[in-house]
């Protein structure tokens, strides 16, 4: 059987799939990768964009702080990955974990609403790439907003982040070492046609996977807060990356 590449949909002999595509950031501690990735689309994601960084850099360089921040205090056996950020870096203060802004991660607006928008395409390209590995869906035309975006760049995208009540959160021991996308481990993850929830290494992300209207959104989120009641106190939409807890504050709460 022919292989067909999730993003730009062409098939064999037409691009090729000879390099293992990982659908996490095998730097994330990702140990599963995706066989429906061309080569040009993989490294389309690892290559830089008109900044400095790659849309997979975006990713890894700021999910590695929730990780160091996990796996602070914790015994390790091993690491799986690196855990250096070009952004930020972690120190202990009196025993508390504080972070610490590296001059590469400019605390102006237009710096963090740019590096957003690429961390925002990275996350919809895990999203796929690990929904076609789990689910084998991916293909049908209504995720063609996500290849237009993720891949392509064109458009925006809405994408909440759920701000929890208490530093609480469910992980498996090895999670942070090696994370998992999960889309319906707990019960508070509310999806719908048009919409999805994840839940990666304990942060919350809502966003729209097809094209939606107004009274859409609006009856999603109803519903999504409903289920969160107790857990999480508000949905955010992410602007500046500064709006995701990166390092889990709320944990020192
Ligand atoms: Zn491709």
């Amino acid at each position: 059987m022919k292989l067909k590449c999730l993003w730009c949909l062409n098939e064999e002999p037409k691009v090729t799939f000879e390099k293992k595509a990982h659908t996490i950031p095998k730097s994330l501690g990702g140990q599963n990768y995706n066989k429906n990735v061309c080569d040009e689309c993989n490294s389309f994601f690892g290559n830089k964009q008109e900044v400095n960084y790659s849309i997979e850099e975006a990713l890894k360089e700021t999910f590695n702080i929730t990780r160091r921040r996990l796996l602070m205090g914790t015994k390790q056996k091993r690491q799986v990955g690196k855990f250096k950020s070009r952004f930020f870096d972690i120190r202990e203060r009196n025993g508390k974990p504080r972070l610490v802004v590296k001059p590469s991660f400019r605390l102006n607006s237009t710096y963090q609403r740019e590096l957003s928008y690429y961390f925002k395409r990275g996350l919809y390209k895990m999203y796929l790439e690990e929904l076609n590995r789990q689910t084998d869906k991916g293909f049908e035309p209504k995720y063609d907003v996500i290849r237009s975006f993720a891949r392509y760049g064109k458009g925006t995208a809405t994408v909440l982040y759920f701000n929890r009540v208490a530093g609480m959160m469910m992980m498996f021991a090895r999670e942070a070492e090696t994370p998992i996308l999960y889309f319906d481990r707990m019960k508070y993850l509310y999806s719908n046609e048009q919409f999805v929830e994840i839940e990666f290494l304990g942060h919350v992300f809502g966003f729209p996977i097809t094209l939606f209207s107004k009274s859409d959104f609006d009856n999603y989120i109803e519903k999504s807060l409903k289920e969160k009641q107790g857990f999480f106190k508000e949905a955010k939409v992410i602007d500046k990356l500064t709006d995701v807890d990166l390092s889990l504050r709320i944990m020192n709460s």
